[in-house]
């Protein structure tokens, strides 16, 4: 584990235009990725007069072509995106998780017998659903564009000043904004986190993630598989089929890196065969759609969620191994904890930026984040190997959760985000 230190970078390089009034809001979000873009809409929803920035460009119409990533959404963060109003403007059906199998094994041989099988026995609700990245993407851009309490600045950066009683940002376009509060949803390397003096401990796993999209020959009953390999965990995540793929699944899966790297080169026909040798015949015929993708994977945790006028969510305050899939519901329930205080802070017209709300914010936030960052940990150090000790444990750990119903039902709380 590595701890890191503030960066040194250049400040106080964007120039106020004097034609331009300043912009006065009671908060600015710095990231307009999924985490930054929802707690925008979710104030504004509140008449909360919000700015937010991003040093991407976020064109409101959009419609990018299939990309084969998706996100699996929790129950409580779709409930999120419902009360920002921003799933009813998802371009794609979402699909429902109705079952998830959780199985362990090898490539190339049959699951262990004994696994777990989440299904409408445990919830009468779908455990989560599946919503395709560019959607996502699309939806958030319109409600940015949309909202008469939210004012866009994209692309742009900041220099941000803080001081006792305000925060004031000077964009790269010119514009001075005066704000209670700034968030900083700016991802992992967080610039406004690193600027304000906040310390990271990251933990690098030596293992990528491989992501991408597969049509297969059978339905596949809105059912989800997680398949613990000695590599890393291998996951198969139902999506809403199209006129051209009917039967459409993502994949998300982590090896070791020099393996990620050997097998995202292959053929797409040696790698529908590494795929089909992790999967088995579950699906039937299978074929790669849209691209692959690879991604680093590594956790890690910001010292401190808040400093003066300054709170930290998303990415910028967490990332964590992605084996459960958690890493954006982690985000998105920093956004349900962040927006309530500062919707009940402006009904009792209090300041948004009040060091009694960034601590409760901490509070509520940090430990139970905490929480799931050792416990994906754990979960990789225990399932991504083939020891045959903890192999033996792991299995009868699968069986005896499903046999106890006090932990299913722990289980089933923790995957729908509840
Ligand atoms: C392989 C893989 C699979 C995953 N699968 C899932 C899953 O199924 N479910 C799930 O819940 N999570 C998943 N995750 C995790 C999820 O992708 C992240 O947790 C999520 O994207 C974090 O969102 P964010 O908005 O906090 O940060 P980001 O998505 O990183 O967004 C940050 C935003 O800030 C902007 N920005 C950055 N720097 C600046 C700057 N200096 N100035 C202005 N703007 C800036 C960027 O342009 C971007 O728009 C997965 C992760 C990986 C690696």
């Amino acid at each position: 584990m590595t701890a890191s230190a503030p960066d040194q970078q250049p400040s106080g390089q964007n120039i106020p235009d004097p034609q331009t009034p300043e912009l006065t809001v009671q908060v600015c979000v710095i990231g307009a990725g999924p985490v930054g873009a929802t707690l925008a809409c979710r104030l504004a929803a509140a008449g909360i007069d919000t700015a937010i920035l991003d040093h991407a460009p976020l064109p409101p119409m959009e419609h990018p072509d299939f990309d084969g990533r998706a996100y699996a959404i929790a129950a409580g963060s779709m409930k999120l995106l419902l009360d920002a109003g921003v799933w009813p403007l998802l371009p794609h059906r979402p699909c429902p998780i109705d079952s998830i199998l959780i199985t362990d094994g090898r490539p190339g041989q049959p699951p262990s017998p004994l696994s777990l099988e989440f299904g409408p026995q445990d919830s009468t609700e779908p455990f989560g659903w599946m919503v395709e990245a560019r959607a996502l993407r699309v939806a958030l851009n319109r409600a940015l564009h949309n909202s008469p309490h939210i004012r866009l600045f994209a692309p742009a950066t900041a220099d941000i000043t803080r001081s006792d009683d305000h925060t004031l940002i000077i964009t790269s376009t010119g514009q001075r904004i005066r704000a209670a509060l700034v968030v900083a949803a700016d991802g992992r390397q967080s610039r406004t986190r690193s600027k304000a003096g906040i310390p990271v401990t990251r933990l690098p796993y030596g293992q990528s993630g491989i992501v991408c999209a597969i049509a297969h020959e059978h339905p596949h009953d809105n059912s989800a598989l997680e398949h613990f390999l000695p590599g890393g965990p291998f996951a198969q995540l139902p999506m809403s089929g199209t006129d051209e793929h009917p039967n459409l699944s993502a994949i998300v899966w982590s090896e070791k890196d020099a393996v990620a790297k050997r097998l995202f080169s292959l053929p797409d026909d040696t790698f529908t065969r590494e795929i089909h040798r992790r999967m088995g015949d579950r699906l039937g015929r299978i074929t790669p759609v849209g691209r692959r993708w690879t991604y680093p994977l590594s956790a890690q945790y910001a010292q401190s969620y808040t400093a003066p006028r300054l709170a930290l969510i998303g990415d910028a305050a967490h990332g964590i191994h992605p084996i459960a899939g958690q890493g954006l519901n982690l985000g998105f329930r920093d956004v349900i904890s962040l927006s309530t205080l500062l919707i009940s802070a402006a009904e009792k017209g209090q300041d948004p930026g009040n060091s009694t709300l960034l601590t409760q914010y901490q509070r509520d936030c940090r430990p139970r984040n905490m929480m799931m960052f050792a416990a994906t940990d754990a979960l990789d150090r225990l399932f991504s190997n083939d020891n045959p000790v903890l192999r033996l444990a792991r299995d009868i750990g699968i069986a005896g959760v499903g046999r106890m119903p006090r932990l299913r039902r722990a289980f089933v709380r923790h995957a729908m985000g509840v």
